[in-house]
């Protein structure tokens, strides 16, 4: 850190999650400037970084780690990139907030797990940024005061407009369906035991060969069920919807009733495209209280132990999506820091 306090981060991989973050850490967040920008692609980390005072650009992460005025950073490559980088970070005993995946297997969340644990202190956040949206926080607010009573069923739905070309059966669940996985053990606080995957009818707007939609039934240590609709080609817009049924009553969020215009003979509102839009809000807040608990030399938000369960649930599902019935899932034990 500066002698003001400010946190230099490197971000790594700027494409458009990295590219987001890079303008919310120089435009929104307060405390923190973007030191370097990291990608493989030399021409997107140079477009990056120049717009950005006295930001430098890298093609190679483990020098932009070394840099001069790097104190933490943010990974925002893609998922099977951050093993790598995740693991250096911590030799050099910095800072993380690693978009999820964590890593895209259990394995590899477990070695990095392990890794942070051998430092003797949390080093890593991971990047599960429902935890910070505003309906997201009232909902889990609202179960621990337990007014309605223990929670039964969570019941979600995941839409996306459309998938992007390289995406498979499988992701729907690791890159999707991972954002459920967290939502329900935040929400609920309890770990996933087990996972069904059904498979209705894929849509004739789905690209060949991708079975989407399908329905998730996570099953949880606490007695709680939890399914997930993913349809990730809708065609109609991003929604992100979850209803929590309790003994004495449900709570729903995500139905975007925030402008509701009435007139010539009908009444409506208009659907988010996408993440961006839907979350920006909660992407702020996240990278804002990464960067105030890290200056205090804390980690406040989701780390290491949610994204290797994370890890492991998506695992078992995808499983359960290859071969049919209820996949039980393997989760190590937890360690006592983690607890
Ligand atoms: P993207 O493909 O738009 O960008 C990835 C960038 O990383 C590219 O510019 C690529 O050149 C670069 N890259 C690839 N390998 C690299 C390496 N080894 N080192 C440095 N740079 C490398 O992808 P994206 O949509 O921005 O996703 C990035 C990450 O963010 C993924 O982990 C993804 O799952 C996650 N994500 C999270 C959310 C959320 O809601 N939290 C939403 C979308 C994506």
């Amino acid at each position: 850190m500066n002698r003001s306090g400010t946190l230099g981060v490197a971000v790594i991989g700027a494409g458009r999650m990295g590219a987001d973050h890079v303008r919310r850490i120089d435009r929104v967040v307060s405390g923190a400037r973007v030191a370097a920008v990291v990608d493989v692609d030399a021409e997107r980390a140079e477009a990056v970084a120049a717009g950005v005072e006295g930001c430098a650009s890298f093609t190679d992460p483990a020098a932009a780690l070394a840099a001069d005025g790097v104190d933490a950073v943010l990974v925002a490559s893609p998922g099977p990139a951050h093993e790598t980088v995740l693991l250096a970070a911590l030799a050099h005993d910095l800072p993380v907030l690693c978009e999820k995946p964590l890593t895209p297997d259990a394995a590899s969340a477990l070695r990095i797990l392990e890794a942070e644990q051998a430092l003797g202190h949390r080093r890593v956040q991971v990047g599960f940024m429902r935890r910070y949206d505003a309906e997201y926080v009232r909902l889990k607010a609202l179960l621990e005061t337990g007014r309605l009573g223990r929670p039964l069923m969570l019941h979600n739905r995941h839409r996306n407009v459309a998938s992007p070309p390289f995406f498979t059966s499988a992701m729907l669940i690791s890159d999707s369906v991972a954002h459920e996985v967290d939502a329900t053990r935040w929400l609920l606080g309890h770990e996933i035991t087990a996972v069904t995957v059904l498979r209705p009818t894929a849509s004739a707007d789905a690209p060949d060969g991708l079975q989407d939609p399908q329905f998730v039934v996570l099953e949880t240590d606490g007695g709680a069920l939890s399914d997930v609709e993913i349809f990730v080609n809708c065609g109609f817009g991003y929604q992100v919807q979850a209803e929590v049924v309790c003994e004495r009553g449900t709570a729903r969020i995500g139905d975007g009733h925030a402008l509701v215009t009435a007139t010539a003979g009908r009444w409506g509102g208009t659907i988010a495209q996408d993440w961006t839009e839907r979350f920006a809000d909660a992407y702020d807040r996240e990278v804002q209280a990464w960067v105030d608990a890290t200056r205090r030399g804390e980690v406040t938000g989701p780390g290491t132990w949610d994204g290797y369960a994370a890890a492991a649930v998506c695992e078992a599902g995808v499983r359960a999506l290859r071969d049919g019935g209820r996949v039980a899932v393997d989760l190590a034990e937890r360690p006592a820091p983690y607890r």
